[in-house]
């Protein structure tokens, strides 16, 4: 069956819970064990200080550790990207960093993507650094003959241990190759002797329309805040990869603690019932808003993976190889300057001025002075990042309200 089918159902047995339709909230810090003997038994898997017997499953100890609440929300997400597994956490930045925490040592090298999410760059730039891991960036305009150069001239390529992508490049909707990172990834796995994982953060358009484990990288990464939880009502984050990724992950994360807690996983569940259809109608929306915006005297240039004539032969090739849809993300340059761009988010009454994105309610933001501010100004400009940029993400209202508030508020 499709995901959608079971997102009401897999995981969670109703016996178990005295019938009831719904999953409870488990809200409970530990776990009565029948008997001493299940006690070890469960340490010893939790441990990893044996392997498991067939058919043996780790029982529920501690919630740090395990909680019903979490293992049915990671059983249902891995369902989405076909992943052997899947972990949870407190925030997006959670998941994040304790990949990179995860997958990098003192000495090591990281190769990612710019712009990455402001909160992803920080933790490149000012924490990293302190556990000795150093970091080579690429952008959308760096061929991948350039990127190896910058890679070798480094005299750290034997080091590289992670490549890490944001794609769609956020706010700009630029794209970068998944499966080019990939080969590169393998390439440097043969010549280095050890494994060099890919990650993605896959929160602009995962889990329906980009799948990065299909197309061969090692790990997903979502800011579950974002189209996952769908209502700006929680914070949370998700990762998701094969057995041995996901076993490495779970571990850091029982002694970093920043597991997410049962309640957050429940909201989580439900909304995963209604993740298919929110999606959809997000990203049908977009389209008409786009090609809205695309024919308006006071709109410059719309960035929209859906119009497809504004987007430059490569970011076309790549969008066929490795997209299943355009998304609900609208970036545009309005005529004129930072002045003009405020009056208009002023302006609007439907879409609401704040920043984050993927949720049932429309947002509008300013990118160079709000979500985008930390990036030094010639980067920005680099990036197209100028003043009159908005970013805009569609939520399930009716798109012609939606248009009609874009409308007045650019007249
Ligand atoms: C929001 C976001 C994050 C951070 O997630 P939080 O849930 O806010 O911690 C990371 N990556 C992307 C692309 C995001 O949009």
């Amino acid at each position: 069956m499709k995901p959608e089918s079971l997102m009401m159902s897999h995981g969670y047995k109703p016996a178990l819970s005295q019938g009831a339709v719904k999953c409870p909230i488990f809200l409970t810090s530990t776990f009565v064990f029948n008997t001493a003997e299940e006690g070890k038994d469960f340490f010893e898997l939790a441990y990893g200080h044996r392997e498991s017997r067939p058919n043996e499953e780790l029982g529920l100890i501690y919630s740090r550790i395990n909680n019903p609440n979490l293992e049915i929300l990671e059983d249902r997400l891995t369902l989405w990207d076909a992943a052997a597994g899947s972990a949870v956490f407190e925030s997006g930045m959670s998941a994040i960093s304790t990949v990179l925490l995860e997958f990098l040592k003192p000495g090591a090298l990281l190769l990612y993507s710019a712009p990455v999410y402001g909160g992803t760059h920080h933790f490149i730039h000012h924490v990293l650094p302190k556990f000795g891991v150093s970091a080579i960036e690429f952008g959308v305009h760096d061929s991948l003959e350039i990127i190896e150069k910058r890679l070798e001239e480094s005299g750290k390529s034997h080091e590289l241990a992670l490549i890490y992508v944001e794609t769609p490049a956020n706010p700009t909707n630029d794209l970068f190759s998944i499966k080019e990172m990939v080969k590169l990834g393998e390439r440097y796995t043969q010549l280095n002797k050890q494994k060099v994982f890919v990650a993605v953060d896959n929160t602009y358009l995962g889990p329906l329309w980009q799948k990065p484990l299909a197309l061969g990288a090692d790990i997903a990464l979502y800011s579950a805040t974002k189209y996952l939880g769908g209502h700006s009502d929680l914070i949370a984050g998700a990762v998701m990869g094969t057995a041995e990724v996901i076993s490495r992950v779970k571990t850091l994360r029982t002694f970093l603690g920043n597991m997410i807690s049962p309640h957050t996983a429940w909201m989580l569940l439900r909304s995963l019932e209604t993740l298919q259809i929110r999606m959809e109608r997000q990203q049908a929306n977009a389209q008409l808003v786009a090609t809205f915006l695309q024919a308006h005297p006071k709109v410059e240039k719309v960035y929209f993976l859906g119009i497809s004539e504004n987007l430059n032969p490569r970011t076309q090739e790549i969008y066929r190889q490795q997209c299943l849809g355009p998304g609900a993300m609208i970036s545009f340059d309005i005529r004129g300057d930072e002045k003009t761009a405020f009056s208009f988010l002023n302006q609007l009454q439907l879409f609401k001025l704040a920043v984050s994105l993927g949720s049932t309610e429309s947002l509008a933001e300013h990118p160079a002075t709000m979500t985008h501010v930390d990036i030094p100004s010639a980067d920005k400009l680099n990036m197209n990042i100028t003043e009159k940029l908005v970013r805009l993400s569609i939520g399930v209202e009716d798109p012609q309200d939606l248009i009609a508030d874009l409308k007045a508020a650019l007249g």
